[in-house]
């Protein structure tokens, strides 16, 4: 293998940093990210701030140099030619994202998505809690922002990059990846309230194997069990205290789901949730239904297992999510990171 001497970081590589490191980063994995460079580059850093910010570098940074050790080991960090070596773990890109968050006030962070999800990433990496509370966040407030009907958002003023919220299978996927679960429930729901047609193969692909089966799947389940109301009116729950004539309540009961009901349940842009219709339709009055019929009628619906059975293949769907989550690739990537096990990758290419 041809080693490639690295070079000076142009921002940051402080001539008053202490500690040297040298990035061997991995190849852009990201069509969005606007650094491609892979070259290995140096990093001189204070090791003061570095410690303060990050679990992994006071752990990488506090490792005992025993006096009888090599000089190797006693100078590894202090010198460009024998720098700390992060390899394989992250780009170039993202590891500037972390030192821009680290370096800078927080008026001179891009306003870009890329941006806040290599902060997400890093901050799991290097275990910096307040980057990683920061990232989410902001990531939170663009995923609120994301707007099923326009797929932007609702509010174009306020986003200071391409209009557009954090769209939920971005976000379903960045839980996956970096072990967020408190996304998986609002994310799975907001995809939810998409047709799947609206899904890009790269955002069905980036839901994962669990991800893409219990969206169909739910999905699946909530169809067919609309399908099912919509074409059969419940029965009428005829009141003791009926104060119209019991064959006109059931008539105008029938009409009313025949017509709204029915219209509610398929239409084609708002998919309201069964529950959210039958709390509607307890809200109204229906013309010639008697206030006790509909009373009686609303109130046993509300208990009834199929007009729950939607959120129950929902809750199922997000449980069967969380069982999946697993933190293990994180915890592995920060440990290759704190013994130079990515190195081993490098130094065979
Ligand atoms: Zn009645």
């Amino acid at each position: 293998m041809t080693s490639v001497t690295p070079k000076r970081h142009l921002e940051f590589y402080f001539e008053d940093g202490k500690v040297v490191f040298e990035l061997r980063p991995v190849p852009n994995n990201s069509n969005n990210e606007p650094d491609s460079e892979t070259a290995p580059v140096l990093y001189r850093l204070h090791p003061g701030l570095l410690v303060r910010r990050s679990e992994l570098c006071r752990d990488l940074l506090s490792l005992p140099r025993p006096e009888n050790a090599p000089s190797q080991i006693q100078s590894e960090g202090c010198v460009d030619s024998n720098p700390i070596i992060i390899a394989n773990a992250c780009t170039k890109f993202e590891m500037d994202t972390l030192l821009t968050y680290w370096y800078s006030g927080e008026t001179d962070y891009p306003q870009t998505e890329v941006f806040l999800i290599a902060l997400l990433k890093m901050s799991r990496l290097f275990i910096c809690g307040d980057g990683l509370a920061f990232a989410k966040k902001e990531l939170e407030h663009r995923a609120l922002a994301w707007d099923p009907d326009t797929d932007e958002p609702k509010d174009p003023e306020a986003a200071a990059e391409p209009a557009r919220g954090l769209h939920p299978a971005l976000q379903l996927h960045l839980a996956q990846l970096y072990f967020i679960n408190e996304w998986l429930d609002p994310a799975f729901r907001r995809l939810l309230s998409l047709s799947l047609n609206r899904l890009s193969a790269h955002q069905f692909q980036s839901l994962g194997p669990n991800g893409m089966y219990w969206l169909t799947q739910t999905k699946t389940k909530i169809a067919e069990v609309r399908a099912t109301i919509a074409f059969t009116s419940p029965a009428l729950i005829q009141s003791d205290d009926c104060s119209g004539t019991w064959a006109r309540c059931r008539l105008a009961w029938e009409q009313e789901w025949a017509g709204s009901v029915r219209q509610m349940i398929h239409h084609p842009n708002q998919i309201f949730p069964l529950t959210h219709i039958l709390t509607e339709l307890g809200k109204v009055s229906i013309d010639n239904l008697c206030y006790h019929c509909h009373r009686d009628t609303m109130a046993s619906l509300e208990t009834d297992p199929l007009f729950n059975s939607e959120e129950d293949f929902v809750k199922v769907a997000i449980e069967a999510l969380h069982g999946n989550q697993t933190d293990t690739h994180i915890r592995k990537a920060v440990c290759q990171i704190k013994t130079g096990a990515g190195l081993e990758d490098t130094q065979t290419t």
